[in-house]
């Protein structure tokens, strides 16, 4: 591992250097001034002294000869270890009371000379040439006839001096120990923050529980933590949000109708619902487990291809693939991050439907034909006839007529039917009273029952409710009593009977006594379109949806209908209608 120092420790680490460098750097600048002012006050002492010896001689007289009694007599009264010297001006050495003056050399270059040839004075610091003493040579030049040197040995004379100030030390020690101390107190301090931050971050990876963003401390470094803290709720609040739609959007992957799949680059599976096996092993030729499969079965091979592509402009593929009697439309979607969704949707029952409506639509076509041509057939004869033959005109007149209404009829029934199969909820559901409701429809055909000589039975309790559309209710017996008067006969009798009716459901009966329907067209005659007598009933006006819209009517109300032969003649609906209200 590493070796790497803690922040607190750093902090410590840097400011004791700091410190270091400072006391070290003050200490070395105070011996320095030391150094200079004894300096100062040894030359000062050592210039009164020269002043001195030269009042002395003056004021004695003295001659400069081999021996100079009166001089080393003086010296005693100087202080000790002090060296003195005397230089005529052209440097040659006429005294020295340490030395013999005969073996000197001259001494005219020497440093403190030339200072005092110059500026009257001069003090120079060095080792002596003749005795190896360190010394603060001193020298005054007296009026161009001689030089007085004095000089004292340096270091003896600093050392004490040094010595005698060292309260100056412990000073700089106490200074440097509440440094030190100081030092430790605020890098706790700053460094707490940074812990409680290093610490939060920790619990963060352990998922422990974490501070709140108001248990920081009130500085920078606690202002960023409680903003790290604020962010990282954040980011947890949002991730929730983001497994929550995650989930969701598998949810809804799992119980959608289609097979899905994700797969990564690689064409490694990340998700698939179960939809998606099932068809895949419904379109592959032998089972398999591994959804991966379908990349090396030639059923995909125009998918693979696809995925195999570099140059592609779209990211969305489709293609239909037919097996086992079942046709499935595939997709590929290409995500950003190359991740892939293959979806597969089974449109066989769809595509069913499609064929049905478009037989359905063929069926109308042709249908509505039939009258529009013989429309079309009677204007023709009509304006090819001589004008004043109008009582021709007229039967032809008459005939479109009939067609018209035969048209428009049979408009209403697709307009019906198509209604209850794709707008079902358009009709108002409610509770209907069936006994009200027939009693209405009896009241209406009464002309016509009248004049065929019909009778028609209502054999319905009072109380008898079913719920559902009054529309359709009266639609489905209207189109039966229709049927009973149009095909069934004439001088016969229908009936109408609530025969049963238990907790959940009520039953109907509907029959007439007319001619009823051979059994091999019975099973036959809710189709759409489907006549019993092909030739006369397109002639006569029966569109052949009037019992397909009495069966979906029936089925809306989640009932049923069958339709069989009386044995005593005629024919025989049984409808059941439920209770429930769905
Ligand atoms: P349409 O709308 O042309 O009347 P339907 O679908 O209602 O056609 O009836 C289909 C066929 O069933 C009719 O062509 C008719 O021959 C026969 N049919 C219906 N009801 C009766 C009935 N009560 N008695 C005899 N035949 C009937």
């Amino acid at each position: 591992m590493k070796f790497r120092l803690s922040y607190r420790k750093r902090i410590l680490l840097y400011f004791f250097v700091i410190i270091a460098i400072f006391t070290v750097g003050i200490i070395l600048f105070e011996q320095k001034q030391i150094r200079y002012e004894r300096t100062r006050s040894l030359e000062n002492m050592l210039d009164s002294n020269a002043d001195f010896i030269h009042r002395y001689i003056e004021g004695k007289n003295i001659a400069f000869s081999d021996t100079m009694p009166q001089l080393d007599e003086l010296i005693t009264y100087l202080p000790d270890n002090l060296r003195l010297t005397i230089i005529d001006k052209a440097g040659v050495v006429v005294y020295d009371n340490l030395l013999d003056k005969r073996i000197m050399t001259n001494h005219i270059d020497r440093p403190e000379i030339q200072k005092a040839i110059g500026f009257g004075s001069g003090s120079n610091i060095r080792m002596s040439d003749s005795n190896y003493i360190r010394y603060l040579y001193y020298a005054n030049n007296y009026e161009g006839k001689y030089f007085i040197r004095v000089a004292l040995p340096y270091e003896v004379e600093v050392r004490p001096f040094l010595n005698s100030k060292n309260s100056f030390m412990y000073f700089i020690l106490l200074f440097f120990i509440v440094s030190v101390l100081m030092m430790f107190y605020f890098a706790n301090k700053f460094s707490k923050s940074i812990k409680e931050l290093k610490e939060f971050a920790v619990n963060l990876k352990n998922e422990k529980p974490v501070k709140t963003a108001f248990q920081f401390p009130d500085d920078e470094v606690g202002e960023v933590s409680a903003e790290i803290v604020e962010n990282y709720n954040l980011l947890k609040e949002n991730r929730k949000k983001l497994a929550l739609e995650r989930e969701k959007l598998i949810q809804h992957f799992q119980y959608s109708e289609e097979g899905i799949a994700i797969f990564s680059e690689e064409r490694k599976k990340i998700y698939t619902n179960s939809h998606f096996l099932q068809f895949l092993n419904i379109i592959v030729d032998k089972p398999v487990l591994e959804d991966e499969y379908l990349f090396s079965d030639s059923n995909f091979e125009e998918i693979v291809t696809f995925l195999d592509s570099t140059d592609r402009s779209e990211n969305v593929f489709s293609t239909r693939i037919e097996k086992s009697g079942k046709q499935f439309n595939i997709r590929v979607i290409i995500f950003e991050d190359k991740n892939f969704e293959i979806y597969i949707s089974d449109i066989t029952k769809a595509e069913k439907r499609r064929l049905l409506k478009q037989e359905i639509t063929n069926n109308i076509a042709h249908e509505l034909r039939t009258p529009v041509t013989s429309i079309r057939g009677y204007l023709e004869t009509i304006l090819s006839l001589n004008p004043k033959d109008i009582a021709r005109q007229q039967a032809f007149i008459d005939r479109a007529y009939v067609q018209t209404i035969r048209l428009s009829e049979l408009i209403q029934d697709i307009s019906m039917l198509t209604k209850i199969e794709e707008a079902a909820d358009r009709f108002i559901r409610e509770p209907v009273y069936m006994k009200p409701l027939l009693d209405e429809l009896g009241s209406d055909l009464s002309d016509i029952f009248h004049k065929k000589n019909i009778t028609f039975n209502i054999d319905v309790a009072d109380g008898v409710i079913i719920y559902g559309s009054r529309t359709l209710l009266y639609s489905i017996f209207r189109n039966l009593v229709d049927n009973s008067i149009a095909y069934a006969g004439e001088t016969i009798q229908i009936t109408i009977r609530c025969y049963m009716e238990s907790d959940d459901a009520v039953y109907f009966e509907f029959h007439d006594n007319g001619i009823g329907v051979e059994e091999k067209h019975l099973v036959k005659i809710f189709e759409r379109f489907y006549r019993v007598n092909e030739g006369r009933t397109r002639d006569t006006g029966g569109s052949g949806l009037g019992l397909s819209i009495v069966k979906n009517a029936v089925l809306l109300h989640k009932g049923n209908i069958v339709a069989k032969n009386r044995p005593e003649g005629g024919l025989l609906f049984l409808i059941t209608f439920p209770k429930t209200k769905n």
